[in-house]
C-alpha cells in the first residue's frame, strides 16, 4: 500500500562527502515531482533543535550538482544523543508539518536515524554518504569515489618527487576503522603496499614489508595508511623505520582534509542522483528506518541496524591484486 506522506525533511549530518548536494538535489527534486514538500533542515539534526528549517522549492536546489560540501551545512550534535535533545527535535518536526526524514550522512548519523525512528514512529529513510565506504550492506557510499580519485591524484604527484630523491614515503589517508580507501588508493596509484587496519589486527605489516626489502627493484615507495589507532598512523610508522633501518630516507605526508573536498565524480553524482529518488520511493512504499544501498548495481533497501553493524570484511580479491601487482 501507498503511503500518503505530504511532507518531509532532508538534512546532511556527521562528515561532509562529495555529491551530499548531488543527494540533496534529488531529494527534493524527487518529493516535488511526486507531489510532497520538502524541507531542508540547516546543519544536521542541530537544525532539527535549533529549528534552522526551510522549505525548499525545485530552484532552491538549481546550480549544485557539481558542487562538493553541502549547501545544507553539516554538524555533530551530541544534544540529540539524548532523549531531551530528540523531543525539541520532534517538536521542530510537527511545527512544519514534517512527516518524515531522508537524513543523509554516515553510520554515526544513521545510528541516530534509527533511534530517532523508532521512539517517535517516524518513517526515516538514510543515504549513505561518507568517503569512508564503511557501511555494510551497500558496495558504495556517496563520496567514495571523489575521495579515491582525489587521493590517486596526489599520490601522482608525490611519486614524482620520491622518485626523485629516491625516498620512501608513507601516505596517510581517512577511513577511521575501515581499509578500502587505503587499499584502493594503494591499486589505483601503483604504491607498493597498504596498511590498513583489518591486517593490523593480525600482523604486523611494517615488519613484513621491510623483509621483503619493500620493493627490490626499486629504490623509491610509496606506502598507503589509513588513519586509525590500530595502524598507528603514518608518522608512528616513519620514526619505526628511521630508528630500525636509518638507510630508508623516510618522509610522511597526511592527506586530512583536502580528501572530503572537490567537485564530485560522475559515479558519485550519479549515484547520489539514484539514492536520492530512490529515498522517495522507498518512503511512498511505506519503508521506514532503511537505508538505501547498492549491490550489483541495484538499489536495495537495507534496515538500519545492518547498515550500521561493524562486520565489513575487506575484500581478500583487492588484497591479492595490490600484493601482485606491486611485485
Ligand atoms: P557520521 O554520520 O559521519 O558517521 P558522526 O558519527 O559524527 O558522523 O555522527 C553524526 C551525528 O549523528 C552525531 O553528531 C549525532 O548528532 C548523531 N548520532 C550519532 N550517534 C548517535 C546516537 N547513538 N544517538 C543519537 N544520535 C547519534
Amino acid at each position: 500500500m501507498d503511503s500518503n506522506i505530504k511532507c518531509i525533511g532532508v538534512l546532511t549530518s556527521g562528515g561532509d562527502a562529495p555529491g551530499m548536494n548531488a543527494a540533496i538535489r534529488a531529494v527534493t527534486r524527487g518529493a516535488i515531482f511526486n507531489g510532497i514538500r520538502v524541507f531542508g533542515i540547516y546543519r544536521g539534526y542541530k537544525g532539527l533543535i535549533t529549528n534552522e528549517i526551510e522549505e525548499f522549492k525545485t530552484n532552491s536546489v538549481s546550480n549544485i550538482i557539481q558542487q562538493g560540501g553541502t549547501i545544507l551545512k553539516t554538524a555533530r550534535c551530541d544534544e540529540f544523543k539524548t532523549k531531551e535533545g530528540r523531543a525539541i527535535a520532534y517538536e521542530n518536526m510537527q511545527k512544519h508539518g514534517i512527516e518524515a526524514l531522508v537524513v543523509i550522512g554516515g553510520d554515526g548519523s544513521l545510528t541516530g536515524a534509527a533511534i530517532f525512528s523508532s521512539e517517535y514512529n517516524i518513517p526515516i529513510v538514510g543515504l549513505p554518504a561518507t568517503i569512508d565506504n564503511d557501511l555494510n550492506a551497500t558496495d558504495v557510499t556517496i563520496g567514495y569515489d571523489t575521495a579515491l580519485n582525489t587521493i590517486m591524484e596526489a599520490m601522482d604527484k608525490i611519486r614524482d618527487t620520491a622518485t626523485s630523491h629516491e625516498r620512501l614515503f608513507f601516505i596517510e589517508v581517512m577511513g577511521r576503522n575501515c581499509g578500502y580507501l587505503a587499499l584502493n588508493s594503494a591499486i589505483a596509484s601503483g604504491a607498493e603496499a597498504a596498511i590498513i587496519p583489518e591486517i593490523s589486527m593480525e600482523k604486523d605489516q611494517l615488519a613484513e614489508l621491510i623483509e621483503q626489502g619493500f620493493r627490490k627493484s626499486k629504490s623509491s615507495s610509496m606506502v598507503l595508511v589509513a588513519e586509525s589507532p590500530v595502524t598507528g598512523g603514518a608518522y608512528n610508522l616513519a620514526e619505526r623505520v628511521k630508528k630500525q633501518y636509518p638507510q630508508y630516507d623516510v618522509r610522511v605526508t597526511i592527506l586530512g582534509h583536502l580528501q572530503r573536498g572537490g567537485t564530485p565524480s560522475a559515479q558519485d553524482r550519479i549515484l547520489a542522483s539514484r539514492m536520492g529518488v530512490a529515498s522517495i520511493q522507498a518512503l511512498i512504499e511505506n519503508q521506514r528506518s532503511v537505508m538505501i544501498g547498492i549491490r550489483e548495481n541495484e538499489i536495495t533497501y537495507v534496515p538500519f541496524r545492518r547498515a550500521i553493524k561493524k562486520e565489513r570484511a575487506i575484500s581478500e580479491e583487492l588484497l591479492e591484486v595490490l600484493r601482485i601487482s606491486s611485485i
